[in-house]
């Protein structure tokens, strides 16, 4: 496995290595669902690129960029066992020279859910996604559900701007409790990781009733926030029922639906999501 930190060497190494390339782009703290990315990637490629970088645009002053859990001699490990072939960790300034001034902005998609609560993360994370797949120029892109507007964000990036890969969307892995795997629940303290798993309670409360018939993306969005009602430590920031393409909010959502939702528990704001139905294209 190789782990360079400039353009120049991810350009030449991926030159140097015909055959086709899956790249999965991270901010580090690996877990398995990062490595659940990467063993798709293995599976469906002859080689593999793991990006590391906790990228600054995406993250508004008032977030956890400097607190964001890092640990990279670990990722290193976990990364050349499930057999990556090239880790690309530039510094920022690799990414963001001085003088740059060039931003990627996907419009409608980006405004509602976590574009309306962190109005410019998606900014940051287009324009930082574009440069990955400009430098790696991969076969295939691998993401996670577990960001599910941000897959869908990507997903119009690459219509609009005819990125030639394949993007893929990978299921989200979870704790036995339900917990969505993420880096950010570190910040936990043991009582509020007690509590954390009210998200995923919450949408299978949903789930059931979407299957036994409710399909009223309303009285949907009220169990959701019933369930979560019943954890004090629990404050919500959305709750949504929304068209799985679109990211509108649904009245009827009979067809299929994204359950999603933001949670602060403590330090940490988790995000959760089901998807139910009509498969996104
Ligand atoms: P991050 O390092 O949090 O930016 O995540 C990097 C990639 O891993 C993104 O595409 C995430 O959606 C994906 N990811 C994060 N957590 C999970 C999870 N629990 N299951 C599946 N994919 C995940």
């Amino acid at each position: 496995m190789q782990v360079v930190e400039t353009v120049a060497e991810v350009r030449r190494i991926r030159r140097a290595a015909p055959g086709s390339w899956g790249l999965a782009p991270t901010m580090g703290f690996l877990h398995a669902g990062h490595v659940s990315l990467v063993e798709r990637a293995r599976a469906e490629n002859d080689h593999v690129g793991v990006s590391i970088f906790v990228n600054p645009t995406q993250f508004a002053p008032t977030e956890d960029l400097a607190a964001y859990p890092r640990d990279l001699a670990r990722d290193l490990d976990l990364l050349a066992r499930a057999g990556v072939d090239l880790v690309w960790t530039p510094p920022v300034d690799e990414v963001y020279p001085p003088g740059y001034q060039t931003y990627v902005t996907v419009e409608e998609v980006t405004r509602m859910l976590e574009g309306a609560a962190r109005p410019t993360h998606f900014r940051g994370v287009t324009t930082v996604v574009a440069r990955l797949f400009n430098v790696f120029q991969p076969d295939r892109a691998y993401f996670g559900q577990k960001d599910a507007q941000q897959a869908i964000v990507i997903r119009q990036m690459v219509r609009d701007l005819n990125f030639p890969l394949e993007l893929v969307v990978c299921p989200i892995v979870r704790e036995a409790d339900g917990l969505a795997l993420s880096s950010r629940n570190v910040y936990l303290t043991p009582e509020q990781r007690a509590a954390a798993p009210v998200l995923h309670r919450s949408l299978c409360a949903a789930r059931d009733a979407w299957q036994a018939g409710e399909h009223d993306g309303e009285r949907l969005r009220g169990i959701m926030a019933a369930v979560l009602a019943t954890e004090p430590l629990a404050h919500p920031d959305y709750v949504s029922a929304a068209d799985p393409n679109t990211l509108v909010e649904l009245g009827d959502a009979s067809l299929g639906v994204l359950l999603s939702m933001a949670v602060r528990v403590g330090k940490a704001r988790l995000i959760d999501n089901m998807l139910l139905g009509r498969v996104v294209d």
